[in-house]
């Protein structure tokens, strides 16, 4: 959920030719590691002996569809767990379907204290740690490290090309967000599972984050050259390689430019 989106031109559904990650689909990462993916992504591991369940989608009248997806892909085993990378109402619609259908426990930054090293869910198949790396999106934002499978799932941090701010951005804010991506990136991650859009790679993060400073940089440069909102508008395309991106060239693009040219233009960021 992106709260202060600001809709770009094109913003319509039929604008939108990419539904590949709209239509449900059932993705396997690895044995025992599987996404549903219908815009929003629902995550089960096999951790061994039960199974934790990575986020819990907006649309409640889907329980029935995304639980029988979740038991095919477990088979009998049981999930004890469910994690919310956040609270965001986007990812936690069907936690009580999940607790009513398998006793599963809620855990997100409301329902526990989550030290800074994480939690690590042990079975014995192989372990999965939650990681809180809050400030970006939200206080509360988790990731979880499946190091078995290099698989990252990232909850709203990672938005396919989105800022995933949910407040202005401050020039420490920038800094937070760099630093946050750095780490990220260094979990060198093979499989990285969005809250939402297709599946993306280690690599993905990374163009991100040279998207984003690039994005500073030469707003930052229009501003000092003195060129106008209108103007630094209409010459920030979105780069070639990242067009294809999921929703990328719809809004997230130009919602981000002008996030960074209030920021610029409020100082510090860039300066
Ligand atoms: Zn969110």
């Amino acid at each position: 959920m992106y709260s202060d989106r600001v809709p770009g031109p094109s913003e319509d559904a039929s604008a939108m030719p990419d539904t590949a990650a709209e239509t449900p689909k059932i993705i396997t990462v690895a044995d025992g590691l599987g996404v549903r993916q219908e815009v929003d992504n629902c995550t089960w591991i096999d951790l061994g002996g039960y199974a934790v369940v990575v986020d819990a989608l907006e649309h409640r009248h889907k329980a029935a569809d995304v639980i029988a997806a979740v038991r095919d892909g477990l088979g009998e085993v049981p999930v004890r767990y469910v994690i919310n990378t956040h609270t965001h109402y986007d990812h936690v619609a069907l936690n009580p379907d999940f607790q009513e259908q398998f006793g599963a426990e809620i855990v997100n930054h409301s329902t526990r204290d989550i030290p800074p090293e994480g939690l690590t869910f042990r079975g014995s198949r192989r372990p999965a740690q939650m990681i809180p790396a809050g400030g970006c999106h939200t206080d509360g934002d988790c990731v979880v490290w499946v190091p078995s499978d290099r698989t990252l799932l990232t909850g709203d941090l990672f938005g396919w090309g989105v800022l995933p701010l949910t407040q202005p951005l401050r020039p420490e804010l920038a800094q937070h967000l760099e630093a946050t991506y750095e780490w990220l990136i260094a979990f060198e991650p093979e499989t990285v599972i969005p809250g939402h859009g297709p599946l993306a790679t280690g690599e993905h993060l990374a163009r991100w984050l040279a998207y984003f400073r690039s994005l500073v940089e030469h707003i930052s440069e229009a501003c000092r050259c003195d060129q106008t909102d209108k103007e630094i508008l209409a010459s920030t395309a979105p780069p070639a390689d990242m067009r294809h991106w999921w929703r990328f060239a719809d809004w997230k693009h130009d919602r981000n430019v002008r996030v960074v040219l209030r920021a610029v233009r409020r100082g510090g960021l860039g300066a």
